[in-house]
């Protein structure tokens, strides 16, 4: 039984369930957040349970991709504490459908189970919003068993080719003529037949979604939906051009220097994309790109935005974090409502120039004295392998800004990284120790 529970008096609604693949930096600073609210905290989660406990915290081990079973197994693991359960969270797009089934079971409030399914595969989502008269680019999916002269045919370039379930643009890939296109599905059929994706045990990691490439400028929205009706925390332009071939993100900064017309018109468009997809409940993020016609929905998902990120949106006259937030709504205690800060924020995701081994990183100390530059995270671990985009999907680390105007808030993040060297060198092919044959 998870440790909280143990400890954990009868009486109130006072345990928050926390489904998370990883127990890094966001599940940690989530139960955190909740124990400093004065809630137990139970984890979900996918690791393996026998190898990794590091805190000790007794998490609950679910298979993810078997929602039901998952939900099944952690209703039974907290059905004597299930007067006490006060919300669920999940916090990546793997663990919502286990969440919505686990709600279900546990008569918590969530999303319904089709919802979130709704938006688990890509390609199920472009459905639905097309359906129900949303902008989305045009799309058709594959097999990668039929071939590609057969699918060239349904081409339109340019195109983007990307899988219907991998996150942070892993394996999206633009292509303008057909040689790039044969390129990019070959490339993302190694992607998805290697160990580290098989071993997710996804579904339809046999199928690519191709789309018509949308140009123009990109932004993300962090909302909260209550009883269907959407309240907007952050939007974020994305200053640098995403133009591919590969999409791996950058910066981000709020509030959005768009227009107020287009800031509405994105704010309808998620409105109108939670409600087609069914989504009611809990943390939304969303991103779409704008161009003379309007916005165009990219990605909707129930959940908030990723990892460190969230460490850029502070709330209210004692600046609390975007965790607190969420779990003051999930919870219903007072605070959720609160404002974010009036000054202008940023985050650089870091990016990754080449594949590699992280071998050395110079320069942080003039980087954090950079004005407006208000912390500095470097994730990636030194002497690891990292993988640039789009086989990546992990940044070397994170810039954070805040004060002042969105151009300030930017400028920092850009002078900070400028400041900030990384030694990445080239992995050597490995010698075959029998053959003496390089492997791949
Ligand atoms: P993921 O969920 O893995 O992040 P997305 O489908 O959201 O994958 O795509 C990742 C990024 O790729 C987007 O943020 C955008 O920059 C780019 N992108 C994806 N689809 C399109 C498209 N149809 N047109 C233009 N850019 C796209």
């Amino acid at each position: 039984m998870p440790d909280d529970l143990k400890r954990s008096k009868a009486g109130g609604r006072r345990i928050l369930l926390l489904l998370a693949s990883k127990l890094g930096y966001q599940t940690r600073s989530f139960a955190e957040a909740a124990r400093r609210l004065g809630f137990a905290v139970v984890i979900g989660s996918d690791r393996c349970h026998q190898l990794e406990d590091p805190w000790a915290d007794g998490a609950i081990p679910l298979h993810f991709d078997k929602p039901q079973e998952a939900a099944a197994q952690l209703a039974a693991a907290v059905r004597s504490h299930q007067s006490e359960m006060g919300a669920i969270l999940a916090l990546a797009d793997r663990q919502t459908a286990t969440a919505a089934q686990a709600a279900r079971l546990l008569g918590l409030r969530y999303n319904s189970p089709e919802s979130v399914d709704n938006c688990r595969s890509k390609l199920r989502q472009r459905e639905v919003l097309h359906k129900g008269g949303l902008p989305v680019p045009d799309f058709f999916v594959f097999p990668l068993t039929e071939p590609l002269d057969a699918v060239l045919r349904r081409v339109s370039f340019p195109c983007v080719v990307k899988p219907l379930r991998l996150a942070a643009s892993q394996g999206v890939i633009r292509a303008n003529d057909s040689a790039e296109f044969i390129a990019a599905v070959e490339r993302i059929a190694r992607l998805l037949s290697s160990p580290d994706v098989q071993s997710t045990r996804e579904a339809d990691l046999d199928r690519l979604l191709v789309e018509s490439y949308i140009p123009g400028a990109e932004v993300a929205l962090e909302g909260l939906l209550d009883a269907g009706c959407l309240r907007v925390l952050a939007l974020f332009d994305k200053p640098d051009p995403l133009e591919g071939p590969y999409f791996e993100e950058s910066i981000y900064v709020t509030p959005s220097r768009l227009s107020s017309q287009d800031r509405q018109r994105i704010i309808q468009c998620a409105a109108g994309s939670a409600r087609a997809l069914g989504l009611t409940e809990g943390p939304l993020h969303a991103e779409f790109r704008v161009n003379d016609r309007g916005p165009w929905v990219l990605e909707i998902a129930p959940r908030p935005i990723g990892g460190l990120c969230s460490r850029v949106l502070r709330f209210g006259p004692e600046r609390m974090f975007l965790e607190d937030l969420l779990i003051r709504n999930a919870m219903g205690i007072p605070g959720a409502d609160s404002q974010r800060e009036p000054d202008a924020a940023g985050v650089m995701m870091i990016p990754v120039p080449s594949s590699g081994i992280l071998e050395n990183v110079d320069g942080l100390a003039e980087a954090l004295a950079v004005p407006g530059v208000s912390e500095i995270q470097i994730t990636a671990r030194l002497h690891d392998f990292i993988a640039a985009w789009p086989e990546g999907s992990s940044y070397l680390g994170f810039i954070f800004s805040s004060g002042g105007t969105p151009e300030l808030a930017e400028a920092a993040l850009r002078h900070a990284h400028r400041a900030l060297r990384f030694r990445i060198a080239p992995r050597l092919p490995v010698a075959h120790p029998v053959s003496g044959q390089t492997l791949p």
